[in-house]
C-alpha cells in the first residue's frame, strides 16, 4: 500500500497549488482529473468516464449528460505540494461557473485535444482566464489518437490564442506507438513502454538525439527573445542551463508572455506526472499572485482596501460554490487573507449577516478530513454556513471587505 501522500506536505504557502482545468468539452479534463488524483493517491479506484465511476463527476445530471456542470474542489497532494484542484466547467453554456471557479485559481492547466487544436471552446476560456489573469500551461492530450500532430496544435496555439508557445517535450512515437516524451530541459527519455502503469526514465533514444537538440535549441531562441536573464547567459555561454531556463520559463508563465506547452495521453495513467511537475515548478502559490481587492460595503466608490496572503491579515474568503451534501450545507471557500477556526464568527459583508464557522474540512477524492484551520491561500469546505452564497466574501466582522465582483464577461462567443 502506499503511504498517505497527504502526510509530507509542506505546511507553508509557497507549497500550495490552487489549480484549474480549462478545457473544451472532450479534450479530456475528466479523464485527467481522474489521473491527477489518482496519480497524487487521493484516490485508490481508477475512475473512467464511460462507466461513470468518476470522483469528481458526482452529480447525476453530469453523469447523465457526460458533462461537467458544478465545480468541486479535491485537494491532493505531490511532491510535497499541496495541490487543490478546482473543477470548472467545460461547456460554454455555464460561462458564469467558469468565471466562478477562475476567481479562486492561481492557476491551471489548459488541456488541448492533439487532433483537433484549438477549439472554439478552449479560445473563450482562454480569454476568460487572461482577463482574470489566471496564468497557465498548456497540455496537448490525446497524443495516442489517430491524426494526433503536436506541432499543427501547437502552431493552433500561437496563431489562434496569440501566445508564445513554449514546448518542453518532444514525443516519442506516434499515435498508436507513442510511447512517452523526451523532456527538453533535463534532456531525458520518459517512457511508458511497460504498459499503463510502468514508467522509466532514460537517456534520449539516439534515432530522436538530433531532433530533441534542434527543438531544445528552438525552446531557448525562443526564451531568450523574451527573457532578458537568459538572454545574457544565452549570448555569452551561446545556450541557456536548465536552471535558467526553468527559472525564465517560471517568469514566463506567470507574467503570460508565453505559455509552456507539454504533451501527452490521458490513457498514460503515469503520464500525467511530468504534467504534475510542471504545475510545481511553473504555476505560482497563493503567495506569488496579487493581492485580492474589495470595498468595505461592496460599493463603487468606497476605499479599495488590499488584501495580501497572510495568516496573519484580517481573514476574508470568497465562497465560491455551495451544494448540499449529506453532512449538510456545504460552503466551499477560498481564503484570501487572514485564518479561520471551528466556532468563529464571521461577517457575510454585502449581506451584512454574521454567519458562525462549523467544522472546516478538507475535500478528498476518498474522504474529507477535518481540518482546524484554514489560512490564507486555503482552499476548503465549510459545514453550518446557514444563508451564505455563492460570490459571498466571508470576512473578519473588525475588518469589513467585499471583495470585488468578478470581471464582466465577454458575450459568450457561440460554436457551431
Ligand atoms: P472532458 O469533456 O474534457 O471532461 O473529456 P473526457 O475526459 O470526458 O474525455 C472525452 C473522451 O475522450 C472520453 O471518451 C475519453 O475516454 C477520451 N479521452 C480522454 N483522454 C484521452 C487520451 O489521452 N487519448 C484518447 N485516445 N482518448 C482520450
Amino acid at each position: 500500500m502506499r503511504t498517505d501522500p497527504h502526510r509530507h506536505v509542506t505546511d507553508s504557502l509557497t507549497g500550495v497549488r490552487n489549480l484549474g482545468i480549462l478545457a473544451h468539452v472532450d479534450a479530456g479534463k475528466t479523464t485527467i482529473t481522474e489521473r491527477i488524483l489518482y496519480a497524487t493517491g487521493a484516490t485508490y479506484k481508477r475512475g473512467e468516464v464511460h462507466d461513470g465511476t468518476t470522483v469528481t463527476d458526482f452529480d447525476s445530471q453530469e453523469r447523465d449528460r457526460g458533462i461537467t456542470i458544478f465545480a468541486a474542489a479535491v485537494s491532493c497532494a505531490w511532491d510535497g505540494h499541496r495541490v487543490h484542484l478546482i473543477d470548472t466547467p467545460g461547456h460554454v453554456d455555464f460561462s458564469d461557473e467558469v468565471e466562478r471557479s477562475l476567481r479562486v485559481l492561481d492557476g491551471a492547466i489548459a488541456v488541448f485535444d492533439a487532433v483537433a487544436g484549438v477549439e472554439p471552446q478552449s479560445e473563450s476560456v482562454w480569454r476568460q482566464a487572461d482577463r482574470h489573469g489566471v496564468p497557465r500551461i498548456a497540455f496537448v492530450n490525446k497524443l495516442d489518437r489517430a491524426g494526433a500532430d503536436l506541432d499543427a496544435a501547437v502552431a493552433s496555439i500561437r496563431e489562434r490564442l496569440r501566445v508564445v508557445p513554449l514546448v518542453v517535450q518532444l514525443p516519442i512515437g506516434r499515435e498508436d506507438g507513442f510511447t512517452g516524451v523526451v523532456d527538453l530541459l533535463r534532456m531525458r527519455s520518459l517512457v511508458w513502454a511497460g504498459g499503463r502503469d510502468t514508467f522509466e526514465e532514460g537517456p534520449v533514444p539516439d534515432a530522436l538525439l538530433e531532433e530533441a537538440h534542434r527543438r531544445r535549441r528552438l525552446l531557448e531562441e525562443a526564451v531568450a527573445e523574451l527573457h532578458p536573464i537568459a538572454l545574457e547567459e544565452f549570448c555569452a555561454e551561446s545556450e541557456i542551463s536548465a536552471p535558467t531556463l526553468a527559472a525564465a520559463l517560471r517568469d514566463l508563465t506567470r507574467t503570460g508572455e508565453g505559455v509552456v506547452v507539454l504533451c501527452g495521453s490521458a490513457y498514460r495513467d503515469r503520464g500525467i506526472e511530468p504534467l504534475l511537475d510542471a504545475v510545481v515548478a511553473y504555476l505560482p502559490s497563493p503567495l506569488d499572485v496579487p493581492p485580492v481587492r474589495g470595498t468595505q460595503d461592496g460599493s463603487r466608490d468606497g476605499t479599495v482596501r488590499e488584501r495580501a496572503a497572510d495568516p496573519a491579515a484580517p481573514f476574508a474568503a470568497l465562497v465560491f460554490k455551495v451544494s448540499s451534501t449529506a453532512t449538510g450545507r456545504l460552503s466551499y471557500l477560498r481564503v484570501y487573507s487572514g485564518t479561520i477556526r471551528k466556532g468563529d464568527t464571521v461577517l457575510d459583508a454585502g449581506a451584512r449577516r454574521t454567519e458562525r464557522i462549523g467544522r472546516i474540512l478538507r475535500v478528498r477524492a476518498d474522504r474529507n478530513t477535518e481540518v482546524d484551520r484554514a489560512v490564507a491561500g486555503d482552499i476548503v469546505a465549510v459545514v453550518g454556513l446557514k444563508a451564505a452564497r455563492t460570490g459571498a466574501t466571508l470576512c473578519d466582522p473588525s475588518a469589513p471587505m467585499v471583495l470585488e465582483p468578478p470581471v464582466v464577461a465577454d458575450p459568450v462567443v457561440s460554436v457551431a
